[in-house]
């Protein structure tokens, strides 16, 4: 049952060492390795995995053991909770940092230039501390209920609607991760639910959805979603504002989940952030739970993710280590 994974695991560890020499010297890693002939009939070589010295587990029997039990529970256990904002959208391209949703509509043209010169200034101040490792949570959490709110003010004060949403949304070049498709339709055709859980702005997502034809009913959007007058245009946001630090079950709506959904205690949880390890808080009688967080930017944070989340990804723009893995669980029911 764990072989596959074994193999994974011993692949990963002989890598990192390379990894790290490779990240000293500034070069630029490479996110997709073939797999090796010696894993081509196993196991992992049925999963097609994509390993590279870019992968790191911090427990690997941990991890080994998790997997070996979400493949015997199958796909009725199963459900994924996942970041949008640089984690199921790319977080860099050709190098460059990659817009999150609410730099989607600050860059726009819907926001005037001395609007967004005064979200740099609110960004410039916030963000440190938003990335803060040091900072006590009862200090951070006000501070980054101001920064949400100062951004979405300024949304207010300019000359945004639902069409414009849609505008922003479908003259941009943003993308959504690599195999992120087949990620959302592995899920949708397995009747697995998908929980996005975002800290960013849900109509974006939700037009990203569309523009990428990947709205499905197993796919749930908990995030922050503005109210518009009859006219369309916008006039305020949802309550309740979910910042970085409250992303779990705090700001769950009451039914997010059913009581079909109460039996999925098997959990893949997807982030870019520390503070993404919270979303699985609210799942009823969790079970297993697999995280994986992406580290794409700020490596100085690499210890942190390592001891946070089960796997973490370095610059990998790729869903395929996730999909490699769903595609375990999904072949296991058979
Ligand atoms: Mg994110």
């Amino acid at each position: 049952m764990h072989m596959w994974t074994r193999q994974l695991c011993r692949k990963v560890l002989s890598c990192h060492l390379k990894w790290l020499t490779q990240l000293h010297r500034g070069v630029q890693l490479c996110a997709v390795r073939t797999v090796s002939t010696t894993h081509s009939t196993g196991v992992l070589g049925s999963l097609q995995v994509t390993h590279g010295d870019h992968v790191h587990i911090r427990d690997v029997g941990h991890v080994e053991q998790v997997l070996g039990k979400m493949a015997a529970g199958g796909r009725e256990k199963l459900q994924v909770i996942s970041d949008f904002d640089h984690t199921l959208s790319r977080s860099t391209h050709n190098g460059v940092r990659c817009p999150m949703t609410h730099d989607l509509v600050k860059d726009s043209r819907f926001i005037s230039e001395s609007n967004q010169r005064r979200i740099c200034e609110i960004w410039s101040y916030y963000y440190p501390k938003e990335i803060s490792t040091t900072l006590p949570l009862h200090e951070k959490i006000p501070l980054m209920v101001e920064f949400w709110n100062k951004i979405h003010d300024i949304f207010l004060e300019s000359d945004l609607s639902r069409q414009a949403i849609r505008t922003i949304v479908r003259e941009s070049d943003t993308q959504l991760r690599d195999s992120c498709n087949t990620f959302m339709s592995l899920l949708h055709k397995n009747d697995i639910p998908l929980l996005v859980f975002s800290a960013g702005l849900g109509d974006v997502i939700h037009e990203m959805f569309e523009k990428h034809h990947l709205v499905f009913p197993n796919c749930r959007v908990v995030s922050n979603f503005m109210t518009f007058d009859p006219a369309g245009k916008v006039v305020g946001f949802r309550d309740p504002l979910i910042h970085i630090c409250n992303k779990n079950r705090s700001v769950l709506p009451d039914d997010t989940y059913s009581s079909k959904e109460e039996e999925r205690t098997n959990v893949i949880l997807l982030g870019d952030s520390l503070n993404d390890l919270q979303m699985a808080d609210g799942v009823p009688d969790l079970d297993q739970i697999l995280t994986i967080g992406y580290l794409s930017r700020h490596m100085e944070r690499l210890q942190d993710f390592t001891e946070g989340f089960d796997i973490v990804l370095i610059q990998d723009e790729t869903l395929d280590v996730a999909n490699a893995i769903l595609g375990k669980i999904v072949d296991s029911d058979g």
